[in-house]
């Protein structure tokens, strides 16, 4: 009924969506800035965790630049309870990176979780739902509760790069170590900077016997 009423619009240029269209319309999703890093082994994304983790294999799907059109695309996935957002875009970055081969061997997909007063404040974790898109494509499971988060990390917006990778250091444990032995884990985030928090998040599967990681975020700054 509440569809009847307001029309859906395009979260990029606010256009009436038409039928058959998700959160973004046909044009603004033709020109969403892909980075195909998927298609490119050795893409920025994995040489940014080669040196901090074993790494299977890493990609982001599409570019974001601060300011940019599509930039109010994640505030509105991160801060305005649009998980519609994450879980229409999971969905589609999943049927564009399947073909590849991406998703090849993963076993099981862990969003990084928030720190649980995060995530009752804002009402739900948003890479959660992007990896619940992820799986509605794929068919690999969602675990959103081996690793939690313990520490509540302050906005990282203003620290340097050192700055930020001691400031998660540490802050995820995992609970089941069981449950991830020699599988392979698809870590998901929405967005990537310098790859701390995927890195710390990887960190606390370090040590499960026979356990290999891969990273999959929404975003990835750059251009
Ligand atoms: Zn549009």
């Amino acid at each position: 009924m509440w569809r009847l009423l307001v029309p859906r619009c395009c979260v990029v240029c606010g256009n009436t969506l038409q039928e058959g269209e998700e959160v973004v319309c046909l044009r603004c999703n033709m020109d969403l800035p892909r980075t195909g890093y998927h298609l490119k082994p050795d893409n920025p994304v994995e040489r940014a965790l080669w040196a901090k983790m074993p790494l299977v294999r890493a990609s982001s799907y599409v570019y974001y630049r601060r300011g940019g059109s599509y930039a109010s695309v994640l505030h509105l996935l991160k801060y305005k309870g649009r998980k519609d957002i994450a879980l229409s875009l999971g969905k589609q970055a999943a049927a564009e990176l399947m073909p590849s081969g991406f998703f090849e061997g993963v076993d099981v997909i862990v969003p990084v979780p928030l720190h649980p007063r995060k995530q009752r404040s804002r009402g739900y974790n948003q890479s959660e739902w992007l990896a619940r898109g992820l799986s509605a494509v794929t068919g690999i499971p969602v675990d959103g509760k081996s690793v939690t988060r313990d520490k509540d990390t302050d906005t990282q917006t203003h620290k340097s790069v050192m700055e930020r990778q001691d400031n998660v250091a540490g802050i995820f444990s995992l609970h089941a170590p069981e449950a991830f032995k020699g599988k392979h884990v698809l870590i998901v985030d929405d967005v990537f900077t310098t790859g701390a928090t995927v890195t710390a998040c990887a960190d606390a599967l370090d040590g499960v016997e026979g356990v290999q990681v891969s990273v999959l975020t929404l975003a990835v700054a750059g251009s």
